[in-house]
């Protein structure tokens, strides 16, 4: 049974999603406020296969407890609950480590298709990523891609460099593999808006530039002096597999 905790300060909100969630056969947990929430998310027994997660909270938010979670490496996936017409929340969802969004108020078939859906993109990651290697035909991403001394592997969710091993979020991994599909090429803020975050709105992109500076870490040897994920001005991005 998978194991959700619900961060929500709005009790009948909270004890709502609990009910429903309870009745599709998830086993869940509720937690008032971002201290505890972390608190029960970084101990060493924690177990949650899902975080649904309150931007709006008493003490620090849910932008707060995304980052706080990410630093501490639990790469549990979250599911951030934003408020309706501010756009800059969702980026800066993404932006803390969030791995999907649902704007409040929001339908509760809705949410419970997100949670399936972020509770089984692992399992889809895998099988997109076995599509794809054995159709030559198209983009060749397999579950993994090598270049220098690393490699990124996509049912893993992880980079190694030699025995060292990095843990990235479903949307780090979403993101990279986004790159890797288009090697060589110049992309878009807006594309990777667009087609990894599904955001279609007119918006402040700087988050994703955020997301870039933690995707340099993983596979630069220099996050600073960046030779693989190049700034392409006045455009976006470049990921070089083998820069000259
Ligand atoms: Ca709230």
């Amino acid at each position: 049974m998978s194991r959700i905790l619900v961060v929500e300060d709005e009790q009948h909100l909270a004890d709502g999603l609990r009910y429903n969630l309870e009745a599709e056969h998830y086993d869940v947990d509720v937690s008032d406020n971002g201290e505890d929430a972390l608190q029960r998310l970084t101990a060493d027994t924690s177990r949650y296969d899902l975080v649904i997660l309150d931007v709006m909270l008493p003490g620090i938010d849910g932008f707060a407890v995304a980052t706080e979670l990410r630093k501490a490496r639990r790469f549990v996936p979250i599911l951030m609950l934003t408020a309706r017409g501010r756009s800059e929340d969702v980026l800066n969802g993404f932006g803390a480590g969030a791995d999907d969004y649902l704007t409040k108020p929001f339908e509760l078939p809705i949410l419970l298709s997100r949670v399936r859906g972020l509770l089984r993109r692992h399992e889809w990651f895998r099988e997109e990523a076995a599509a794809q290697s054995s159709a030559p035909a198209s983009a060749p991403v397999a579950s993994t891609f090598s270049f220098r001394d690393r490699s990124i592997d996509f049912e893993q969710l992880e980079v190694r460099v030699g025995e060292k091993r990095m843990p990235l979020t479903l949307m780090e991994a979403s993101l990279l593999r986004y790159f890797v599909q288009h090697e060589g090429c110049p992309v878009r803020r807006k594309d990777i808006l667009e087609q990894v975050w599904g955001v279609h709105e007119d918006t402040d992109t700087r988050a994703i530039d955020n997301f870039i500076v933690r995707l340099r870490r993983y596979i630069e040897e220099e996050p600073s002096n960046p030779r693989h994920l190049q700034t392409v001005r006045g455009v976006g991005y470049r990921f070089v597999a083998n820069p000259e």
